[in-house]
């Protein structure tokens, strides 16, 4: 069954001028995006900064609200909800079963509290006993490998791996039934990226979590998601199971994306994407395919015609029109 199913989702935002505030245009930030998460899967949302991955993480936790489309989640089993809409009052009671990991651990934990506080503030507010939350909070550290001496120290004494995990115990504090990982090993070093990998790796095995992982390359991706779905300019242009997408990539952006990984062998790699140009602007797109001025297999159609997103076999979708024939580089 699907945790989470999104269908045809849009954020525009307006954009005004002149003294009336008219509107003269819209950045189409995310213009139509459908996928599913299924219980205890983890998908990767890809793609360069202004994509759009951002604002669809946002919208599902519904720190932004939806131009449009439905966003269906299912707290529990044989229990669903359409978000898109919902009054706050309905929603509170959900947050509990989607949790956030951030980004920066740095900024994301609060200095003055100490860290013990920090993990139990979520059971707190969702009236957990003194006493039980305690015994949670060391489970908690337990499980993501922190001494139990943590909970009486603050986050300063703990360095951004450290601190990563602590961000992962509080989000996991509540039992999510979704947990949305926006871009949590970006800002730790290359080593410590791997242990908080290897960290939601174990936790993935042991808590069965459903996942939405986003990140801005390919590279950390690889051995934590299930399946990949790649944006482009607030469009998703692939989605297949992660192995297929890095042995054999259907749509060209796929290609350019993972030639930044690091690949056994670097005679197959293809095109970079800094030589490809600079990423689409969201408020004035270009009209066919968005990739079309960046794609080194463009043709006349390509620039005419907008591709939709197309099963091109089983579990594989692309937006390119020419997916069947082009052979593309992967990596591994
Ligand atoms: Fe490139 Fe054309 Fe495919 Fe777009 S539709 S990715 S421009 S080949």
């Amino acid at each position: 069954m699907n945790v989470l199913e999104v269908s045809e989702l849009r954020k525009h935002y307006p954009i005004r001028a002149g003294l009336l505030r008219r509107e003269v245009g819209r950045v189409r930030a995310v213009d139509g995006v459908s996928f599913h998460i299924a219980a205890g899967e983890t998908l990767a949302l890809v793609g360069e900064s202004g994509c759009g991955k951002t604002t669809v993480s946002r919208c599902i936790l519904r720190a932004l609200r939806a131009t449009s489309g439905e966003i269906r989640f299912a707290p529990e089993d044989g229990r669903v909800v359409e978000l898109v809409g919902l009054p706050k009052r309905q929603l509170r009671p959900l947050r509990r079963h989607m949790q956030m990991i951030f980004q920066d651990p740095y900024s994301s934990l609060n200095p003055r509290m100490m860290v013990g506080d920090i993990i139990a503030e979520p059971l707190k507010v969702n009236g957990v006993p003194a006493a039980e939350r305690q015994a949670r909070v060391l489970e908690l550290l337990d499980l993501v490998q922190m001494p139990a001496s943590a909970r009486s120290r603050f986050p300063h004494a703990f360095s951004g791996g450290q601190r990563q995990r602590i961000g992962i115990a509080r989000a996991l504090a509540l039992q999510p039934r979704l947990v949305v990982a926006d871009e949590p090993v970006s800002a730790l070093d290359v080593s410590v990226q791997a242990q908080i990998i290897n960290l939601l790796l174990d936790l993935q095995d042991r808590l069965r979590l459903s996942m939405l992982f986003v990140a801005h390359d390919l590279g950390v991706v690889r051995h934590v998601s299930d399946r990949v779905a790649v944006m482009y300019v607030g469009r998703i242009v692939e989605v297949a199971p992660t192995a297929t997408l890095y042995r054999t990539p259907r749509h060209p952006y796929t290609e350019a994306l993972l030639a930044a990984v690091p690949a056994p062998d670097p005679a197959r790699r293809g095109r970079q994407l800094a030589v490809l140009g600079e990423v689409a602007d969201p408020a004035n797109p270009p009209p066919g395919c968005a990739f079309h001025p960046r794609c080194p297999y463009a043709v006349e159609r390509c620039r005419i015609e907008r591709p939709e997103l197309t099963e091109v076999t089983p579990g594989r979708w692309t937006s390119c029109h020419r997916a069947r024939e082009l052979e593309l580089a992967g990596v591994g």
